[in-house]
Protein backbone atom coordinates (compact mmCIF):
# COMPACT_ATOMS: atom_id res chain seq x y z
CA UNK A 1 0.00 0.00 0.00
CA UNK A 2 1.27 2.85 -1.05
CA UNK A 3 -1.20 5.38 0.62
CA UNK A 4 -2.57 5.81 3.74
CA UNK A 5 -6.05 3.95 4.49
CA UNK A 6 -5.46 5.09 8.37
CA UNK A 7 -5.42 7.84 9.99
CA UNK A 8 -3.50 8.92 13.37
CA UNK A 9 -5.34 12.52 14.45
CA UNK A 10 -3.48 14.71 16.74
CA UNK A 11 -4.90 16.38 19.83
CA UNK A 12 -5.73 19.68 19.80
CA UNK A 13 -2.65 22.21 19.78
CA UNK A 14 -0.46 18.96 19.49
CA UNK A 15 0.59 19.90 15.94
CA UNK A 16 3.08 21.99 15.86
CA UNK A 17 6.09 19.49 15.62
CA UNK A 18 4.51 18.15 12.68
CA UNK A 19 4.41 21.67 11.18
CA UNK A 20 8.11 22.08 12.12
CA UNK A 21 8.82 18.80 10.26
CA UNK A 22 10.17 17.16 13.44
CA UNK A 23 9.58 13.44 12.51
CA UNK A 24 7.97 11.62 15.19
CA UNK A 25 4.80 11.63 16.47
CA UNK A 26 4.64 10.82 20.54
CA UNK A 27 2.04 8.38 21.75
CA UNK A 28 1.13 11.23 23.83
CA UNK A 29 0.02 13.67 20.98
CA UNK A 30 -2.28 11.56 19.25
CA UNK A 31 -6.05 11.53 19.78
CA UNK A 32 -7.48 9.30 17.87
CA UNK A 33 -6.78 6.24 15.17
CA UNK A 34 -9.39 5.97 12.51
CA UNK A 35 -9.20 2.85 10.71
CA UNK A 36 -7.41 -0.29 11.66
CA UNK A 37 -3.22 -0.26 10.37
CA UNK A 38 -1.01 -2.97 11.13
CA UNK A 39 2.03 -2.73 12.82
CA UNK A 40 4.67 -0.93 10.12
CA UNK A 41 1.76 0.33 8.08
CA UNK A 42 1.76 3.90 6.16
CA UNK A 43 -0.70 6.21 8.64
CA UNK A 44 -1.59 9.63 7.46
CA UNK A 45 -1.12 12.40 10.42
CA UNK A 46 -3.89 14.77 10.68
CA UNK A 47 -4.42 17.88 12.61
CA UNK A 48 -7.87 18.08 15.22
CA UNK A 49 -9.80 19.02 12.57
CA UNK A 50 -8.70 15.62 10.36
CA UNK A 51 -6.23 17.95 7.70
CA UNK A 52 -3.43 16.08 6.56
CA UNK A 53 -0.15 17.34 7.42
CA UNK A 54 2.11 14.29 6.85
CA UNK A 55 2.32 10.19 5.82
CA UNK A 56 3.99 8.56 8.24
CA UNK A 57 4.64 4.99 9.33
CA UNK A 58 3.14 3.13 12.46
CA UNK A 59 4.29 1.26 15.04
CA UNK A 60 1.86 0.84 18.05
CA UNK A 61 4.36 -1.07 20.01
CA UNK A 62 6.50 1.98 20.48
CA UNK A 63 6.02 5.54 22.71
CA UNK A 64 7.12 6.67 18.82
CA UNK A 65 3.56 5.86 17.54
CA UNK A 66 4.92 7.33 13.64
CA UNK A 67 7.42 8.39 11.90
CA UNK A 68 7.07 11.12 9.25
CA UNK A 69 8.30 10.32 6.03
CA UNK A 70 7.26 12.94 4.02
CA UNK A 71 5.37 16.22 4.84
CA UNK A 72 3.16 16.36 1.40
CA UNK A 73 -0.06 14.21 1.89
CA UNK A 74 -0.35 13.86 -1.62
CA UNK A 75 3.07 12.45 -1.97
CA UNK A 76 2.81 8.50 -2.99
CA UNK A 77 5.12 6.44 -0.43
CA UNK A 78 6.37 3.82 -3.16
CA UNK A 79 9.63 2.48 -4.57
CA UNK A 80 10.14 5.59 -6.27
CA UNK A 81 10.14 7.38 -3.35
CA UNK A 82 12.27 5.15 -1.39
CA UNK A 83 14.54 5.47 -4.14
CA UNK A 84 14.71 9.02 -4.27
CA UNK A 85 15.54 9.27 -0.83
CA UNK A 86 18.43 7.13 -1.17
CA UNK A 87 19.70 9.15 -4.43
CA UNK A 88 19.59 12.14 -2.82
CA UNK A 89 22.01 10.87 0.88
CA UNK A 90 24.06 9.02 -1.48
CA UNK A 91 24.72 12.40 -3.88
CA UNK A 92 24.89 14.19 -0.36
CA UNK A 93 27.89 11.66 0.40
CA UNK A 94 29.45 12.75 -3.48
CA UNK A 95 28.93 16.30 -2.36
CA UNK A 96 31.22 16.05 0.67
CA UNK A 97 33.79 14.39 -1.56
CA UNK A 98 33.16 11.29 -0.14
CA UNK A 99 32.76 8.68 -3.19
CA UNK A 100 34.80 10.65 -5.93
CA UNK A 101 36.30 7.09 -7.13
CA UNK A 102 33.29 6.39 -7.85
CA UNK A 103 29.93 7.51 -9.68
CA UNK A 104 27.28 6.22 -7.46
CA UNK A 105 24.36 6.45 -9.45
CA UNK A 106 23.98 3.59 -11.61
CA UNK A 107 24.42 2.45 -14.27
CA UNK A 108 28.08 4.22 -13.73
CA UNK A 109 31.08 2.04 -11.99
CA UNK A 110 30.46 0.13 -8.96
CA UNK A 111 32.18 0.18 -6.06
CA UNK A 112 35.88 -0.40 -6.15
CA UNK A 113 36.86 -3.86 -6.26
CA UNK A 114 40.52 -2.79 -5.76
CA UNK A 115 42.25 -3.40 -2.78
CA UNK A 116 44.22 0.16 -3.42
CA UNK A 117 41.65 2.74 -3.70
CA UNK A 118 41.89 6.14 -5.73
CA UNK A 119 40.07 7.45 -2.77
CA UNK A 120 41.88 8.37 0.72
CA UNK A 121 38.66 7.77 2.24
CA UNK A 122 36.64 4.38 1.57
CA UNK A 123 34.39 3.67 4.88
CA UNK A 124 31.32 6.41 5.62
CA UNK A 125 28.16 6.72 6.19
CA UNK A 126 25.49 7.00 3.23
CA UNK A 127 22.28 6.77 5.03
CA UNK A 128 22.63 8.63 8.61
CA UNK A 129 18.19 7.95 9.24
CA UNK A 130 15.64 10.72 9.89
CA UNK A 131 18.77 13.46 9.25
CA UNK A 132 18.21 11.99 5.00
CA UNK A 133 14.68 11.88 5.53
CA UNK A 134 14.57 8.02 6.26
CA UNK A 135 13.57 7.87 9.75
CA UNK A 136 15.71 4.38 11.29
CA UNK A 137 17.64 3.15 8.09
CA UNK A 138 21.64 3.44 8.43
CA UNK A 139 23.41 2.63 5.87
CA UNK A 140 27.13 2.74 5.91
CA UNK A 141 29.98 1.63 3.05
CA UNK A 142 32.91 -0.09 3.97
CA UNK A 143 34.70 -0.16 0.68
CA UNK A 144 32.46 -2.44 -1.34
CA UNK A 145 30.62 -3.97 1.14
CA UNK A 146 27.27 -2.05 2.23
CA UNK A 147 26.09 -2.21 5.84
CA UNK A 148 22.88 -1.50 6.44
CA UNK A 149 21.14 -1.27 10.09
CA UNK A 150 17.17 -1.35 10.66
CA UNK A 151 16.11 0.72 13.59
CA UNK A 152 12.56 0.92 13.41
CA UNK A 153 9.57 -1.64 12.24
CA UNK A 154 8.71 0.97 9.69
CA UNK A 155 12.03 0.12 7.87
CA UNK A 156 12.31 -3.19 8.98
CA UNK A 157 8.94 -4.27 6.89
CA UNK A 158 10.88 -3.02 4.04
CA UNK A 159 14.43 -3.99 4.03
CA UNK A 160 14.52 -6.12 1.24
CA UNK A 161 12.89 -3.80 -1.01
CA UNK A 162 15.88 -1.14 0.43
CA UNK A 163 18.40 -3.59 -0.09
CA UNK A 164 17.74 -4.29 -3.20
CA UNK A 165 17.34 -0.49 -4.68
CA UNK A 166 20.81 -0.05 -2.99
CA UNK A 167 22.31 -2.56 -4.72
CA UNK A 168 20.80 -1.26 -7.97
CA UNK A 169 22.48 1.99 -7.00
CA UNK A 170 25.81 0.97 -5.73
CA UNK A 171 26.20 -2.77 -6.83
CA UNK A 172 28.16 -3.52 -3.79
CA UNK A 173 30.02 -7.12 -3.60
CA UNK A 174 27.40 -7.62 -0.75
CA UNK A 175 25.00 -6.02 1.67
CA UNK A 176 25.30 -6.94 5.26
CA UNK A 177 22.52 -6.16 7.91
CA UNK A 178 23.22 -5.06 11.38
CA UNK A 179 20.30 -5.00 13.43
CA UNK A 180 21.63 -5.87 16.52
CA UNK A 181 20.53 -2.74 18.12
CA UNK A 182 19.41 -2.73 21.53
CA UNK A 183 16.41 0.22 20.52
CA UNK A 184 15.15 -2.49 17.95
CA UNK A 185 13.43 -4.12 21.25
CA UNK A 186 11.34 -0.64 21.87
CA UNK A 187 10.17 -1.58 18.11
CA UNK A 188 9.04 -4.93 18.86
CA UNK A 189 11.65 -6.18 16.93
CA UNK A 190 14.56 -8.86 17.33
CA UNK A 191 18.19 -8.20 17.06
CA UNK A 192 20.10 -9.91 13.78
CA UNK A 193 22.83 -9.74 12.03
CA UNK A 194 22.12 -11.40 8.50
CA UNK A 195 23.71 -11.19 4.88
CA UNK A 196 21.23 -9.00 2.36
CA UNK A 197 22.24 -9.23 -0.47
CA UNK A 198 25.39 -10.71 -2.65
CA UNK A 199 28.66 -11.99 -1.40
CA UNK A 200 28.37 -12.37 2.79
CA UNK A 201 31.33 -10.01 3.90
CA UNK A 202 34.31 -11.63 5.02
CA UNK A 203 35.66 -11.59 8.61
CA UNK A 204 37.48 -8.66 8.09
CA UNK A 205 38.22 -6.05 5.45
CA UNK A 206 40.72 -3.02 4.63
CA UNK A 207 39.00 0.19 4.80
CA UNK A 208 41.14 3.72 4.13
CA UNK A 209 40.10 7.01 6.22
CA UNK A 210 41.86 10.03 4.94
CA UNK A 211 44.91 7.89 3.63
CA UNK A 212 45.04 5.66 6.47
CA UNK A 213 44.69 1.86 6.64
CA UNK A 214 42.40 0.45 9.14
CA UNK A 215 40.80 -3.31 9.48
CA UNK A 216 37.23 -3.88 10.23
CA UNK A 217 35.19 -6.30 11.13
CA UNK A 218 31.80 -5.46 9.80
CA UNK A 219 29.96 -8.78 11.23
CA UNK A 220 30.96 -8.28 15.00
CA UNK A 221 32.71 -4.59 15.12
CA UNK A 222 31.31 -1.60 17.27
CA UNK A 223 28.64 -0.18 15.61
CA UNK A 224 29.02 -0.99 11.61
CA UNK A 225 32.46 -1.91 12.60
CA UNK A 226 34.00 1.58 12.60
CA UNK A 227 33.52 4.71 14.55
CA UNK A 228 32.98 6.53 10.76
CA UNK A 229 31.71 9.55 13.20
CA UNK A 230 34.95 10.03 14.92
CA UNK A 231 36.68 10.79 11.28
CA UNK A 232 36.25 15.05 11.16
CA UNK A 233 37.90 15.09 14.41
CA UNK A 234 40.71 12.33 13.73
CA UNK A 235 42.09 14.81 11.32
CA UNK A 236 41.44 17.47 13.39
CA UNK A 237 43.39 16.00 16.06
CA UNK A 238 46.03 14.54 14.05
CA UNK A 239 48.24 17.20 12.76
CA UNK A 240 51.67 17.10 12.29
CA UNK A 241 51.85 20.49 14.32
CA UNK A 242 49.75 19.29 17.23
CA UNK A 243 51.30 16.24 17.45
CA UNK A 244 55.09 16.01 16.01
CA UNK A 245 56.93 14.75 18.81
CA UNK A 246 54.47 14.75 21.65
CA UNK A 247 53.37 11.86 24.03
CA UNK A 248 50.25 10.93 23.65
CA UNK A 249 47.32 8.92 25.37
CA UNK A 250 44.51 8.15 23.72
CA UNK A 251 42.15 6.38 26.18
CA UNK A 252 39.45 4.68 24.92
CA UNK A 253 41.12 3.55 22.15
CA UNK A 254 38.99 0.69 20.38
CA UNK A 255 40.99 -0.30 17.53
CA UNK A 256 43.30 2.38 17.82
CA UNK A 257 42.16 4.79 15.36
CA UNK A 258 43.13 7.76 16.69
CA UNK A 259 46.62 5.97 17.62
CA UNK A 260 47.48 5.48 13.57
CA UNK A 261 46.78 9.40 13.36
CA UNK A 262 49.02 10.20 16.00
CA UNK A 263 51.63 7.88 14.42
CA UNK A 264 51.39 9.67 10.97
CA UNK A 265 51.34 12.97 12.34
CA UNK A 266 54.78 11.92 14.30
CA UNK A 267 53.90 12.00 17.67
CA UNK A 268 56.97 10.72 20.41
CA UNK A 269 55.23 7.96 21.83
CA UNK A 270 51.71 6.57 21.81
CA UNK A 271 49.78 5.06 24.87
CA UNK A 272 46.85 3.59 24.17
CA UNK A 273 44.43 2.23 26.63
CA UNK A 274 40.68 -0.03 26.47
CA UNK A 275 39.07 -2.18 28.40
CA UNK A 276 38.42 -4.43 25.54
CA UNK A 277 42.04 -6.83 24.78
CA UNK A 278 40.97 -7.99 21.53
CA UNK A 279 40.31 -3.68 20.06
CA UNK A 280 44.05 -3.18 21.31
CA UNK A 281 45.16 -6.70 19.54
CA UNK A 282 43.69 -4.87 16.61
CA UNK A 283 45.08 -1.69 17.43
CA UNK A 284 48.32 -2.94 16.99
CA UNK A 285 47.82 -4.65 14.02
CA UNK A 286 46.73 -1.49 12.30
CA UNK A 287 49.89 0.37 13.28
CA UNK A 288 51.68 -2.35 11.35
CA UNK A 289 49.33 -1.96 8.72
CA UNK A 290 50.38 1.42 8.50
CA UNK A 291 53.86 0.87 8.22
CA UNK A 292 54.57 1.74 11.69
CA UNK A 293 57.04 -0.24 13.88
CA UNK A 294 56.82 1.36 17.08
CA UNK A 295 58.56 -0.76 20.12
CA UNK A 296 58.17 2.15 22.73
CA UNK A 297 54.35 2.26 22.44
CA UNK A 298 52.65 0.90 25.13
CA UNK A 299 48.85 -1.15 24.82
CA UNK A 300 47.25 -0.86 28.39
CA UNK A 301 44.42 -3.37 28.75
CA UNK A 302 42.34 -2.00 31.37
CA UNK A 303 39.64 0.11 33.43
CA UNK A 304 40.06 4.17 31.96
CA UNK A 305 39.60 5.23 35.19
CA UNK A 306 41.75 3.03 37.36
CA UNK A 307 44.78 3.81 34.72
CA UNK A 308 44.05 7.39 34.35
CA UNK A 309 44.38 6.95 38.44
CA UNK A 310 47.53 5.26 38.53
CA UNK A 311 49.38 7.77 36.11
CA UNK A 312 48.04 10.47 38.60
CA UNK A 313 49.38 9.36 41.47
CA UNK A 314 52.23 7.42 39.68
CA UNK A 315 53.04 11.47 38.14
CA UNK A 316 52.89 10.44 34.53
CA UNK A 317 52.49 13.41 32.24
CA UNK A 318 51.55 13.79 28.41
CA UNK A 319 51.69 16.43 26.17
CA UNK A 320 48.49 15.47 24.50
CA UNK A 321 45.23 13.31 25.87
CA UNK A 322 42.32 12.31 23.79
CA UNK A 323 39.17 10.87 25.81
CA UNK A 324 36.88 9.17 23.65
CA UNK A 325 34.27 7.17 26.09
CA UNK A 326 31.20 5.07 25.32
CA UNK A 327 27.64 6.40 25.59
CA UNK A 328 27.48 7.13 29.53
CA UNK A 329 23.68 8.67 29.37
CA UNK A 330 20.88 6.38 27.42
CA UNK A 331 17.89 7.77 29.13
CA UNK A 332 17.17 10.87 30.74
CA UNK A 333 17.77 9.03 34.39
CA UNK A 334 21.00 8.58 33.54
CA UNK A 335 22.16 11.79 32.75
CA UNK A 336 23.40 13.31 35.95
CA UNK A 337 25.33 10.31 36.57
CA UNK A 338 27.08 10.73 33.18
CA UNK A 339 27.74 13.76 33.87
CA UNK A 340 29.42 13.02 36.89
CA UNK A 341 31.71 10.14 34.99
CA UNK A 342 32.62 12.64 32.32
CA UNK A 343 33.76 15.35 34.73
CA UNK A 344 35.71 12.38 36.49
CA UNK A 345 37.14 10.99 33.48
CA UNK A 346 37.77 14.93 32.40
CA UNK A 347 39.31 15.87 35.52
CA UNK A 348 42.02 13.10 35.69
CA UNK A 349 42.57 13.76 32.44
CA UNK A 350 43.29 17.55 33.20
CA UNK A 351 45.90 16.15 35.71
CA UNK A 352 48.28 14.59 33.87
CA UNK A 353 48.33 17.16 31.09
CA UNK A 354 52.29 19.69 30.69
CA UNK A 355 51.02 22.93 31.03
CA UNK A 356 50.34 24.11 26.66
CA UNK A 357 49.46 20.38 26.28
CA UNK A 358 45.65 19.21 24.39
CA UNK A 359 43.03 17.81 25.23
CA UNK A 360 40.17 16.38 22.70
CA UNK A 361 37.11 15.14 24.88
CA UNK A 362 33.99 13.87 23.78
CA UNK A 363 30.89 12.76 24.87
CA UNK A 364 28.61 10.39 22.69
CA UNK A 365 25.72 10.81 24.99
CA UNK A 366 22.60 12.27 22.65
CA UNK A 367 21.10 13.65 25.80
CA UNK A 368 23.90 15.73 26.69
CA UNK A 369 23.90 18.54 24.82
CA UNK A 370 27.13 20.29 23.54
CA UNK A 371 26.53 23.07 25.72
CA UNK A 372 25.89 20.80 28.99
CA UNK A 373 28.99 18.85 28.26
CA UNK A 374 31.39 22.12 28.12
CA UNK A 375 30.14 22.83 31.20
CA UNK A 376 31.27 19.62 32.81
CA UNK A 377 34.73 19.99 31.67
CA UNK A 378 34.28 23.83 32.91
CA UNK A 379 33.71 22.31 36.02
CA UNK A 380 36.58 19.52 35.98
CA UNK A 381 38.88 22.44 34.95
CA UNK A 382 38.11 24.32 38.02
CA UNK A 383 38.47 21.56 40.35
CA UNK A 384 41.55 20.15 38.58
CA UNK A 385 42.82 24.17 38.91
CA UNK A 386 43.94 24.06 35.55
CA UNK A 387 43.07 26.99 32.66
CA UNK A 388 41.47 25.52 29.21
CA UNK A 389 41.05 26.97 26.12
CA UNK A 390 38.97 25.82 23.54
CA UNK A 391 41.08 25.58 20.40
CA UNK A 392 38.11 24.11 18.20
CA UNK A 393 34.85 22.92 19.43
CA UNK A 394 34.23 18.93 17.88
CA UNK A 395 31.15 17.01 16.91
CA UNK A 396 30.21 14.06 14.45
CA UNK A 397 31.79 14.15 11.13
CA UNK A 398 29.98 15.83 7.70
CA UNK A 399 28.53 12.50 6.81
CA UNK A 400 26.54 12.21 9.78
CA UNK A 401 24.46 15.19 9.09
CA UNK A 402 22.18 16.96 11.55
CA UNK A 403 18.41 17.84 10.77
CA UNK A 404 18.03 21.20 11.93
CA UNK A 405 14.89 19.82 12.75
CA UNK A 406 15.58 17.40 14.94
CA UNK A 407 17.98 17.97 16.85
CA UNK A 408 17.93 14.76 18.22
CA UNK A 409 20.42 13.84 15.40
CA UNK A 410 23.27 15.93 17.00
CA UNK A 411 25.06 13.13 19.24
CA UNK A 412 28.45 13.91 19.43
CA UNK A 413 29.97 16.81 21.07
CA UNK A 414 33.82 17.38 21.88
CA UNK A 415 36.55 20.10 22.34
CA UNK A 416 39.68 20.08 21.26
CA UNK A 417 41.12 22.57 24.37
CA UNK A 418 44.99 24.11 25.11
CA UNK A 419 45.39 23.46 28.78
CA UNK A 420 47.65 25.29 30.67
N1 LIG B 1 38.15 6.26 19.98
C1 LIG B 1 37.67 5.06 19.32
C2 LIG B 1 36.25 4.71 19.71
C3 LIG B 1 36.03 4.50 21.18
S1 LIG B 1 34.55 3.67 21.54
C4 LIG B 1 37.82 5.21 17.83
O1 LIG B 1 38.15 6.32 17.35
O2 LIG B 1 37.61 4.23 17.10
C5 LIG B 1 34.67 3.40 23.24
C6 LIG B 1 35.68 2.35 23.66
O3 LIG B 1 35.73 2.38 25.07
C7 LIG B 1 35.38 0.91 23.29
O4 LIG B 1 36.45 0.39 22.55
C8 LIG B 1 35.25 0.16 24.63
O5 LIG B 1 35.88 -1.11 24.60
C9 LIG B 1 36.00 1.07 25.56
N2 LIG B 1 35.59 1.07 26.97
C10 LIG B 1 34.35 1.03 27.49
N3 LIG B 1 34.39 1.16 28.83
C11 LIG B 1 35.69 1.29 29.17
C12 LIG B 1 36.38 1.46 30.39
N4 LIG B 1 35.73 1.55 31.55
N5 LIG B 1 37.72 1.58 30.37
C13 LIG B 1 38.39 1.49 29.19
N6 LIG B 1 37.79 1.34 28.01
C14 LIG B 1 36.47 1.22 28.00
Amino acid sequence: MQTPTASLQLKPGRDKPVHNHHPWVFSGAVGRLHGDPQPGDLVAITDEHGHALATATFNPRSQIVARILSWDPAEPIDDAFWGRRLERAIAARAALGLSADDALISPAPLLPRSPAPASPTTAYRLVNAESDGLPGLVVDRYGDTLVMQCLTLGIDRRKTMLAEQLAGLLRPAGILERSDVDVRGKEGLRLLVEPRHGQPPPPEMTIHENGHAFLVDVWRGHKTGFYLDQRDNRAAVGRPVLLAGREVLNVFAYTGAFGVYAAAAGAARITQVDSSAPALEAAERNMALNGFDRPDDELIAGDAFEVLRYYRETGRQFDVVVLDPPKFAHNQGQVERACRGYKDLNWLALRLLRPGGLLATFSCSGLVSADLFQKVVFGAAVDAGRDVQIVQPLGQAADHPVLLSFPESAYLKGLLGRVW
